[in-house]
Order: structure tokens, then sequence, then C-alpha cells
């Protein structure tokens, strides 16, 4: 235990640096990494005793972990949940939700522009398992009113959804979930709760690919589900380490590094992105640029209200269509031509070739990625830089 009690000091940043961790009998500043997969108990009545009531004690670590459990206790604080679920993946965390929510019968509404393994994980696979569904473009509201069935169950968005870069509205959605007896679920991956936290708009449940801004570094994959009522967090555990899409104690302590700069990445990489933007949308051959910190996107004064600033993604058209967007992407020095987002390395790409292959392109378009389109995710190198590059490219366009 650590000589003072911190938990008075509760400023976000703060809570990202000591949060979940009391300290060690060594008085380590930082936790341990507890490896061991299973865990001795003092005599039989205290297994009995760990097995009744997994709180009572550590039994094995698909079940829970000290080191797991820190990182655990430091995002539900971020997030303003009652308690959280470490996955392996974003998508362990993802499906770990459907599993325990979701039975034979049940309906789900999802937004049509989201993470593509999403939509094509409940379109190919619960399907079989007699899952229900309806792909709604959830920036009018109304349509997710719509969609809802007598036998929906969960309503999930994610907010803004990329590479579109659309935006839900938060307080609405959970309105209607709510009204209709279902779940709200929304994957915070792309803002972060330093930007955006769903559950003070309504959300019940939050989900993270932790692979992104949560650790940051492009060195972790990992997911997380925070839960707003412990109630939810119960009827899923079972699910969850049966399931067994759990994460390991030494991807934890990576991420809980990493928490400790999430203000700081966050905030320098939005810096920079806004910078990008503006120097992008002057471009002459640079056609639409899709982000929230621009006065061209629409939805901007909606992410204001539910959001503290626009992120640090960003997708843009090229006057040139797919071919200039090859050219360019096959020309970029400083930043990678890659998948993922979120972390200090800018990285970009082409959702038509790569992220979205598994949509056609009829279902790309009405989801609002044309297939010139290409997706920049800006890092924290220094904005002059990325920028040079950008322009460099850009000639060879
Ligand atoms: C990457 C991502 C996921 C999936 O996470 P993995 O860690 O790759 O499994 C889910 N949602 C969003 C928005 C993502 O960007």
């Amino acid at each position: 235990m650590s000589k003072h009690d911190k938990s008075r000091y509760d400023g976000f940043a703060t809570r990202s640096i000591h949060g979940g961790f009391e300290g060690d009998e060594y008085g380590s500043i930082i936790p341990p990494i507890v490896q061991g997969s299973t865990f001795q108990f003092r005599d039989v009545d205290h297994g009995v005793a760990c097995f009744k009531d997994h709180t009572t004690g550590y039994i094995y670590t698909r079940l829970a972990n000290p080191t797991i459990d820190i990182l655990e206790r430091n995002v539900a604080s971020l997030e303003g949940g009652a308690d959280a679920m470490a996955c392996s993946t974003g998508m362990g965390a993802i499906n770990t939700v459907f599993m325990a929510f979701l039975s034979a019968g049940d309906h789900i509404v999802m937004s049509e522009s989201i993470y593509a393994p999403t939509r094509i994980i409940i379109e190919r696979h619960w399907s079989r398992f007699g899952v229900e569904f309806s792909f709604v473009d959830s920036t009018d509201t109304d349509n997710i009113r719509s969609a809802m069935q007598p036998n929906t169950r969960m309503v999930y968005v994610e907010t803004p959804a990329n590479p579109a870069i659309a935006v839900t509205d938060l307080a609405a959605t959970a309105e209607i979930a709510h009204g209709n007896g279902c779940l709200f679920v929304v994957d915070n991956t792309v803002l972060s709760p330093v930007l955006q936290r769903p559950i003070e708009h309504g959300a019940d449940i939050v989900v993270h690919s932790i692979t992104k801004s949560l650790n940051g570094h492009t060195d972790v994959v990992g997911g997380i589900i925070v839960y707003a009522h412990q109630a939810h967090f119960k009827e899923a555990h079972h699910a969850w380490y049966h399931l067994g899409a759990t994460m390991d104690p030494h991807q934890a302590w990576l991420v809980i590094r990493g928490l400790k700069t999430l203000e700081l990445r966050v905030k320098q990489a939005q810096k920079n992105a806004k910078k990008v933007a503006k120097w992008l949308e002057a471009h002459p051959k640079v056609g639409r640029v899709n982000f929230l910190g621009l006065k061209s996107h629409p939805q901007r004064d909606l992410n204001r209200k539910q959001a503290s600033g626009p992120g640090s993604l960003m997708s843009f058209e090229l006057k040139g269509g797919l071919k200039a967007g090859k050219a360019m992407m096959d020309a970029v020095e400083l930043c990678s031509l890659a998948v993922s987002l979120g972390g200090v390395d800018s990285l970009i790409q082409h959702p038509a070739s790569m992220t979205h292959t598994g949509m056609t392109s009829e279902e790309r378009a009405k989801a609002g990625i044309p297939d010139g389109l290409v997706r920049f995710s800006v890092g924290c190198e220094t904005a002059k830089d990325i920028i040079a590059d950008l322009e460099q490219a850009l000639e060879k366009v």
C-alpha cells in the first residue's frame, strides 16, 4: 500500500496515471506484472470461498489477475463506469458483449458506417445463431427509431464512425434505446475518454479497441468493455471468462504504461490534426476533407455537444480519385501506409482496398466511403514534418 490515499486527487490525467494501483509491498511506483496463470489457495476453505465469490481471491488468470484488475479499474474510472472487463482484442470485447446479451431471436440495430469487422461478424456469424439485425444511417436518429422492433435487444453505434467521420447523437439514441427496453452500446475507440465519455450521455456499455489510443504506441492489441451498471457487468461476467477472449497480464501492463500519457498524446495529435486538415482543405489536389475540427463538417456542432474535441482521425478525397489516392500513398515517407489509428505514429490507408474490402462498392458508397477516399490517423510527430511529407507525396500525384 502507498503511504497516502491518493483517491481525492481525481483529475482525468491524475486518474490515468495513478488509477487502479494503490502500491505494493516494495513501494514500487509502477505496478508489478503478475504473470502467473494460476494462484495458490491458503487452504480448501479459502478455495471454496474464492470459487463462491471471485472477489475473495485470485483463482486463475482467465478469471481475474492483479495486473489486469489495475487496468480495468483505471479505464472504468476514465469512462465514468462502474466496472470493466479487459479483453485480448477489441473484437474480443465486442463479441463478448454480443455473446453475453444476445440470444437467438433477438434483434440488434447498428450504424451502417461502423468498424467493418463488427458489421461483418453480425452479418455472417451471429446471424447463424439466430440473431437478427438492421443496419441504419444513424446520423439521423429517426432511422434508429424506425428500425426498432418488438424483439430489439441492443442498439450499437460508433461515433464518430470512420472512415466517413459520421456522428451519431448519443443522448437521443440512448433515449430511443431505453424507451424500447434495449441496451445501448457505444464503440468509443476513435475519440477515447479524453474527448468523449458516452456513459455521461446514457450509454450502458462502452467498448474499446485498446490497440488504438488507449495504448497509443502501436505495440499491443487489446480491448476493454466498460459497464455503466454493475448489474450488466455481473450478467456478462460468466460469458466473458468462459468465451476466453480475456487479456494477458503483460499486455495489461503495457497498456497501463500507455495510459499514463493518454491525455498528452490525444491532445497533441488533435492539435496536429487541426493544422493538417486546414492545410489539406486548401490544397488544389484535395477534394472533400472529413474532419470534425473543420467548419465544413456538417456535424461539427453535434460533435461539440457530446465531445470536447474533434480527435485526430480524418479522411479526404483526392480529386484524381482512386489512382491519385494510390499514387499518394505509395509516395508518403514519414507517414506509414498501414491500418489502425490513434497511435503516436501517423498512419495512412485506403479503406476501399484495405479495411473495407469485406463490403461491396455499393455498400461502401452508401456508408460514405467512396473508392477514392484516404483515411489518415494523425500522430504526434512535429506538425510541420507531417505536412511536409503530405506536400511531397501530393507533388507525385
Ligand atoms: C480497431 C477497431 C476495433 C477492433 O479492435 P481490435 O483490437 O483490432 O480487435 C473495433 N472498433 C474500432 C472503431 C476500431 O478502430
